[in-house]
């Protein structure tokens, strides 16, 4: 979509709020110097403009330093050459909604006590999966402050995953009996409120993500301490008169605006005001609008192979056992589905028909929600819901990076962060291909080749040389 004068001025100011600490990543001897090039497939770089067919991306490093038709660019002698041919190139995408302590587990009451302990583990999986799903950037909105070190591990390229900003724990007046004792922390009073905003951001997170029971008066006064910090306010959010009062104390993107809950059309008024000032919207409309009517239509997605072999063992129990004792759809978390998904359309095409500033994220790891597909089932949502499939490319792309402050990422121009992935055909014929991720590089480094993992081919590579 095209962001009008005036909704650019917002998302400058969202720009301006953002923290970059988290991007400043320490570049691994290997990446460093070396040269890579991207040659021959269709590029699309992340605008809405026309692809560039025939073309040619080359790199540098961590940085892009030549785009264009592979005939006018000239290709680095010494460049490790990728041949795209019969492919897409396209920027990484950028999931503006993740949830690192979750990756699909059917029943959140099971896997907490599980996950307490094993919260490394579990948050390596879960980057992993979204890295090779060609996501290289997210933003996580809740987890244990044990998040921030991981986010720094990932962020100097140590453990495989995207690009991380984080929330660590919520700002909140609700919480579930079963969540980690950290995420239980209440506040009952505006004042409580911004004292643990002020307490969070001490600890360094990038975001607040504020969750259900936000008034308007705890949001202003976490307003009051982040706004000056420089931290933006990510709202949890769903009614009308909700959605009005985080905009009026400062909230700055709105999650899941009109994906939940029992809410009734927006007002012309609400959607207006929102595409109008540039407010972001990140509607996580797939989660459980594809999970549920897509799994009970074929189960066996709940079995594949490619999901289930990417879980390390200890997990890969968890998950398995998640789904195999009960049945998913008497699942509390899918009580609301029907309801969910008349809403989540209608809001959805609010939006679009309105020209809000839309960027993608996707829950993912909610129940069902696997990471290794939920970046591309977003974008599909999106697509159905009534966004053309460039649109809603650059919706995953440019314009989540633009959201959440990542200047260097989400486009494929000269001079920007190498984060780039190569899709197996036309996203623009058909965008479920976006779910066919052959090549991922992230920061300059291949993370993935010709569909294999990159420590799996170190895997071979050590098990052959050894015999
Ligand atoms: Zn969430």
């Amino acid at each position: 979509m095209m962001v009008s004068a005036r909704r650019s001025a917002r998302m400058t100011g969202v720009l301006a709020l953002a923290v970059f600490a988290a991007l400043i990543a320490v570049l691994p001897a290997a990446a460093q110097g070396r040269t890579i090039a991207l040659v021959g497939g269709q590029l699309l770089d992340g605008y809405e403009a026309n692809p560039i067919h025939h073309a040619a991306v080359v790199i540098e490093g961590n940085r892009i330093v030549a785009v264009g038709p592979a005939a006018e660019i000239e290709i680095p002698p010494d460049a490790e050459v990728i041949d795209t041919r019969g492919k897409t190139m396209m920027p990484g995408m950028v999931d503006a909604h993740v949830h690192i302590m979750i990756l699909g587990h059917g029943d959140y009451a099971d896997w907490f006590p599980w996950f307490e302990g094993n919260d490394d583990l579990v948050y390596e999986t879960s980057a992993k999966q979204l890295l090779m799903a060609g996501v290289t950037a997210g933003v996580d909105l809740s987890a244990p402050m044990s998040s921030l070190a991981f986010r720094d591990r990932v962020n100097r390229n140590e453990v495989p995953g995207p690009r991380l900003l984080v929330s660590g724990p919520w700002v909140t007046r609700y919480a579930w009996d079963f969540l980690p004792d950290e995420l239980r922390v209440l506040h009952r009073t505006p004042e409580e409120a911004a004292e643990r905003t002020r307490m969070l951001i001490d600890a360094g997170v990038d975001v607040i993500k504020t969750w259900i029971g936000t008034t308007e008066e705890d949001m202003r006064a976490i307003k009051s301490v982040a706004g000056p910090a420089g931290v933006p306010i990510h709202c949890h959010v769903y009614e009308e008169e909700v959605v009005w009062g985080a905009i009026r104390g400062g909230c700055d993107v709105l999650q899941h605006a009109g994906s939940g809950g029992s809410v009734p059309a927006y007002s012309q008024e609400l959607v207006d005001h929102i595409a109008m000032e540039g407010i972001p919207v990140v509607q996580t409309i797939s989660h459980r609008i594809w999970v549920y009517p897509a799994t009970l239509e074929f189960p066996e997605r709940l079995w594949d192979p490619d999901i289930i072999n990417s879980f390390p063992e200890p997990i890969r129990e968890q998950v398995l056992s998640s789904y195999t004792k009960d049945d998913f759809w008497r699942k509390p978390y899918f009580r609301s589905t029907p309801r969910q998904i008349r809403n989540s359309e209608r809001a959805a095409r609010q939006f679009i028909d309105a020209d809000a500033v839309m960027a993608m994220g996707t829950d993912t790891g909610s129940p069902l929600n696997f990471h290794a597909e939920s970046a591309w089932r977003e974008v599909s949502a999106l697509v159905d819901m009534g966004m053309t499939e460039i649109e809603a490319i650059s919706a995953a792309t440019k314009v989540s990076a633009q959201v959440l402050g990542l200047r260097e990422t989400g486009t494929i121009e000269p001079g920007k962060l190498a984060d780039i992935i190569v899709v197996d055909g036309n996203p623009l014929f058909d965008i479920n291909v976006l779910g066919y991720v052959t090549d991922v590089i992230k920061d300059g480094i291949i993370y993935k080749r010709n569909g294999v993992p990159v420590w799996e081919m170190n895997r071979a590579q050590t098990s052959t040389s050894g015999s």
